[in-house]
């Protein structure tokens, strides 16, 4: 199957505002796609359905096959995400904060001990293991959601604005370490206001603007038309 099947998605929000008016979109496995498009375009609200943070209003999503109707828990279990916002404990450490998402998702104590030092350690973040989450900064924070995420072992990783308001350094690094993930046969999604982004780390691109779809396309070829 592919990593994502999105079709005639729609939202609408209590209140009215048409967030998503029929989105259609395939990712296959292995991509790593870029979701570009203005603010309130409704790049987040797309990740919300599918990763079933939103209730989509109509429409259906497949995650590796999985419909988010009928089989969730199948579908979320593929699905490591990165929202924008740190909605993690600010008052655990670094290291309860991984190995309690890895128990979430019944990974045996001693295999999170063992996932949670070779991410912790691939992010930079080993070193700042026992600090509490609020003690972090900024970029150390945004690391730590990746880390997380990806406990369970995902088969996707979706990423809302990974790198908003991280300095260029930490920004590069972060994008090495994806890369690599996904070179690794994570299939991997995400949001960007910076088309730099999209072109070092993207093959696919899909544009979204005012809740349509209105190009989705290889990144060579968006590059070729500009
Ligand atoms: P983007 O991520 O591209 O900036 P969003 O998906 O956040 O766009 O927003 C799409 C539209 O839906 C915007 O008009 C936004 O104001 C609206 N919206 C987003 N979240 C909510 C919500 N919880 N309730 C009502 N409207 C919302
Ligand atoms: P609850 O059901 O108690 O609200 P969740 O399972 O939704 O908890 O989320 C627990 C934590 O894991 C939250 O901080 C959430 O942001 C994060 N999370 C939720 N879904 C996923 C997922 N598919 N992959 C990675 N992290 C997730």
């Amino acid at each position: 199957p592919s990593a994502l099947a999105l079709s005639a998605v729609r939202k609408t929000y209590d209140g009215g505002v048409e967030a998503l008016r029929g989105i259609d979109l395939t990712v296959e496995q292995g991509d790593f796609f870029a979701l570009l498009g203005p603010n309130g375009a409704g790049k987040s609200t797309t990740i919300g359905v599918i990763s079933a943070l939103v209730n989509k209003s109509s429409g259906s999503v497949q995650v590796f096959g999985h419909d988010i109707d009928r089989q969730l828990n199948d579908a979320k279990r593929c699905i490591g995400l990165v929202p924008q916002e740190f909605n993690f404990n600010q008052f655990e450490t670094v290291l309860q904060i991984v190995v309690n998402q890895a128990g979430y998702y019944g990974v045996p104590r001693a295999e999170a001990a063992v996932r949670a030092k070779t991410y912790l350690t691939q992010l930079d973040l080993w070193q700042k293991r026992d600090a509490r989450a609020r003690e972090l900064s900024g970029g150390m924070k945004r690391r730590l959601m990746i880390a997380r995420a990806l406990m369970h072992r995902p088969k996707l990783l979706i990423l809302d604005e990974p790198t908003a308001g991280v300095d260029i350094e930490i920004r590069r690094s972060m994008w090495e370490f994806l890369k690599q993930i996904n070179e690794d046969g994570v299939t991997i999604i995400l949001t960007t206001h910076y088309l730099e982004e999209a072109e070092m780390l993207c093959r696919n691109i899909g544009i979204i603007d005012k809740g349509l779809l209105v190009e989705c396309t290889s990144m060579k070829s968006l590059l070729a038309k500009l």
